[in-house]
């Protein structure tokens, strides 16, 4: 006789998880498209001849905002986090494929997005013009409280109706979007600053943005596999104030 597995208990994370499975993404890349449009059919030898020759280009691509060049790489990031940051996330349309498990297909597994005391829970100012602070340790227990009881209670609602026969499809609209998703994201390093330019926050930005301190997360851990891949692109990226070209 087979038994029915126990149903998961909830657990909870203050983390997000990005890992670079795939990539062909290198500032050879970068060069060799370039370099095309004058060394036409001969460019891939282009490539390597002179270092500071290659940094100069790509950092006038990028000042001049010749941004097509920058297109011609590919990374494939695994990203698990929390439904909110993934609404964000999938706002960028341009340069950008996305596949995101299923809950339709499969039972969600109960894991929650609950803030570390790392995470400013106070927001003072008007919108547009606001800053996060710090928050007192009765609000910081009372978050923590209060969400992790809130997801129990809408888990044990999803697997309410799931024992009792109804759709994952239909069941599923209980969950709360604090609770984790994954996905698959792929995109090029000119969709990639275009992303961390409004995702990150950063004391180079020639325009800065404020987003949400959880998609900051997932856009800081991107930018670090990315710097290790393409750095020249990186650099020049950061030199010419973080605007996407
Ligand atoms: C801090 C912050 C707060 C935000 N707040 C809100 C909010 O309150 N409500 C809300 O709905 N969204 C909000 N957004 C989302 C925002 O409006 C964008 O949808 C998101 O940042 C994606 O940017 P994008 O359209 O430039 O990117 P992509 O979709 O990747 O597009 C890249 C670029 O392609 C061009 N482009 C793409 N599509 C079109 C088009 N249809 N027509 C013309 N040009 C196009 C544009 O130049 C665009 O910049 C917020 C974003 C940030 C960073």
């Amino acid at each position: 006789m087979t038994e029915t597995p126990e149903p998961a208990q909830p657990s909870f994370r203050s983390d997000v998880t990005v890992e670079l499975v795939k990539h062909a993404a290198g500032d050879s890349d970068v060069l060799f498209a370039a370099r095309v449009s004058t060394a036409g059919e001969q460019s891939l030898e282009e490539v390597t001849k002179d270092p500071e020759r290659s940094k100069g280009l790509i950092n006038y691509l990028m000042r001049d905002r010749h941004g097509s060049p920058f297109e011609h790489n590919s990374m494939t990031f695994f990203i698990s986090a929390p439904i909110f940051v993934f609404r964000e996330f999938m706002r960028h349309r341009v340069g950008w494929s996305y596949n995101e498990e299923s809950g339709r297909y499969r039972e969600l597994e109960p894991v929650f997005y609950v803030p570390d005391a790392s995470r400013k829970l106070v927001q003072q100012g008007r919108p547009g013009k606001y800053e996060f602070v710090e928050g007192t340790r009765a609000q910081q227990e009372l978050t923590g409280r209060v969400m992790e009881d809130s997801y129990r209670q809408a888990y044990e609602a999803y697997r309410e109706m799931l024992a009792a026969g109804v759709a994952r499809e239909v069941a599923r609209a209980v969950l709360p979007v604090g609770l984790f998703s994954s996905m698959y994201a792929t995109c090029n390093a000119r969709s990639l600053m275009h992303f961390l330019g409004l995702r990150t926050q950063h004391e180079l930005a020639k325009v800065p943005s404020f987003p949400q301190r959880e998609i900051e997360m997932v856009g800081q851990q991107m930018e670090e596999h990315w710097a290790r891949l393409m750095p020249l692109t990186h650099a020049a990226f950061n030199k010419n104030g973080r605007v996407a070209p």
